[in-house]
């Protein structure tokens, strides 16, 4: 049992209209605990027929929302904000508990999910429309924007919160309802955000929250109802690939946050003690699980032998555990698949000829815990190199020249977040051109805030969030042309 200082932000059931629901004839499916593999709650498996009555509430909530002032929008939004602030320590408590990572991590993450409330609750009263210089003498040519519609949000387990907010804030904000489908594995963290979006008053039926382990079916229904307008996803390419090609039946518009294969690029002139702490900063966070995580370490020959040394005493420093305690640094990986997978992948590096300097097996920890790891000597024709990690797990390629760079770090159909760490100033505009990649950390591996553009090119998909641009995604512009006055 999870002990909260407000028990009533652990819900269970799904969160239509205002109230909380279940379909008892699909039962309940139970939340684990990554680190002990015990189970947290059970939480009722709600599906397709609970899908479309949410939808069907918040067309009818948005009628009304849509009509208010957006000064009037911010300010509820604003209370979530602050209430998601006044509780983040049963909120981190929460997502500890079903994700894993280090409760300092869980905190941040719950600080960075309230920044897009309060800053979407901002951006709101500025979604400006224009006024056009006419192509003739007796027309006037306006634009407005206006809520895209309905909004079905489906969002992953490594980021429980902060993949809700960015995109529940800007939706919110524009005038639109929302019918959120969270990951069967981490429900607990949106069903609360629910609960304090319910005290911060919004109106019944604007945000509801399914939760049920048939995501092929309730995506469909997300995905294929006509009065649903919008689709944001973050997850896998696989299946970001798939809702688009469902939403392509009613030409929904889409948001796509993707898988990334992230290039970390360390040259010769650069600062080896910033160039190791970065890599730590974006490969080691919720134990590498993070879409923009350093996927590729690539080092210049020059500095090659110390980089590894200064990693390898680094990442031998982390200390694996639970996530509740406070020693630890990096915690289980989110289930047993996860696991298999990362092993794989570095049996894989190994048999091809990789060397492990630091980890490179499962932890003695047992369960889902694995050895942060350093493999060197890696090629790019290891799976490692090819595919997206989402573990512990830091692959170093030794590289000659800066076109050597260039062409591994764009040899991938992921173009998410990539990095480079240079003295050279004239080297950081030209890797920043020719990078095919929709974030660029230049002598940074902490790149995420709520008032910056995430997203990526390529594979990794389509449209922004955060930043003055993501609103965008949930307006319409409408134009206007009068003729007289
Ligand atoms: P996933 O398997 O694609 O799952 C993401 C969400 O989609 C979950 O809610 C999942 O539900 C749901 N889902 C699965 N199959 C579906 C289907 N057929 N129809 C509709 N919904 C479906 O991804 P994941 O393993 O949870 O997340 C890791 C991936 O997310 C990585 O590739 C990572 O790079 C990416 N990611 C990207 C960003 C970004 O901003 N670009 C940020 C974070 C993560 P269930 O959990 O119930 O199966």
């Amino acid at each position: 049992m999870l002990h909260l200082n407000d028990q009533s932000l652990l819900r269970t059931r799904a969160f239509v209209a205002g109230s909380w629901v279940e379909e008892p004839e699909l039962g309940e499916f139970s939340v684990f605990n990554p680190a002990d593999d015990k189970v947290l709650a059970s939480v009722a498996n709600t599906g397709p027929k609970t899908a479309n009555t949410a939808i069907e509430k918040a067309v009818v909530a948005m009628e009304g929302w849509k009509r208010r002032t957006a000064k009037d929008r911010a300010h509820i939004l604003r209370k979530w904000f602050d209430l998601i602030l006044t509780n983040a320590e049963d909120l981190a408590l929460i997502m500890t508990a079903e994700q894993g990572k280090p409760l300092a991590e869980s905190q941040a993450e719950i600080r960075y999910a309230a920044s897009f409330v309060e800053w979407f609750a901002e951006e709101g009263k500025r979604a400006y429309g224009d006024v056009i210089p006419a192509h003739a003498p007796d027309l006037r040519l306006l634009t407005l924007k206006q809520p895209v519609g309905v909004v079905a949000a489906i969002t992953p387990w490594n980021f429980p919160s902060a993949m809700i907010t960015r995109k529940a804030a800007p939706a919110l904000a524009a005038g639109c309802a929302l019918v959120i489908k969270p990951a069967a594995e981490t429900p607990l963290s949106a069903l609360a955000l629910a609960e304090l979006a319910h005290r911060a008053g919004f109106p019944d039926g604007l945000i509801n929250v399914v939760v049920g382990t048939d995501a092929v079916g309730i995506g469909g229904v997300l995905s294929g109802h006509p009065q649903v307008r919008k689709l944001t996803f973050t997850g896998s390419t696989r299946v970001g690939k798939l809702l688009m090609a469902q939403c392509a039946a009613t030409v929904k518009k889409t948001s796509m946050e993707l898988g990334g294969n992230a290039p970390f690029i360390i040259f010769d002139d650069a600062d080896l003690r910033a160039a190791v702490a970065g890599v730590m900063a974006s490969k080691f966070r919720n134990a590498g699980q993070t879409c923009i995580s350093a996927n590729r370490i690539l080092v210049q020959e020059g500095i090659y032998p110390d980089f590894v040394r200064e990693l390898t005493r680094a990442v031998k420093a982390l200390r694996l555990g639970d996530g509740r305690d406070p020693d630890t640094d990096i915690g289980p990986l989110i289930d047993g698949a996860a696991l298999d997978n990362v092993d794989s992948l570095v049996r894989n590096a190994l048999d091809g000829g990789a060397m492990a300097m630091a980890g490179g097996q499962a932890s003695v920890l047992g369960g889902q815990f694995y050895e942060p790891t350093v493999l060197v000597d890696v090629t790019p024709e290891m799976r490692v190199f090819r595919e997206e990690i989402f573990g512990p797990v830091a692959p170093v390629v030794r590289f000659s020249s800066e076109a050597d760079a260039i062409a591994m770090a764009n040899d991938t159909s992921a173009g998410l977040a990539s990095y480079i760490y240079t003295q050279n100033v004239s080297r950081i505009f030209h890797m920043a051109d020719v990078l095919d990649y929709g974030m660029v950390g230049i002598n940074e591996g902490m790149i995420s805030t709520e008032v910056a553009p995430f997203g990526g090119m390529k594979e990794s998909g389509v449209g922004r969030e955060g930043s003055k641009y993501g609103i965008d995604d949930y307006l319409e512009i409408k134009y206007l042309c009068i003729r007289g006055g």
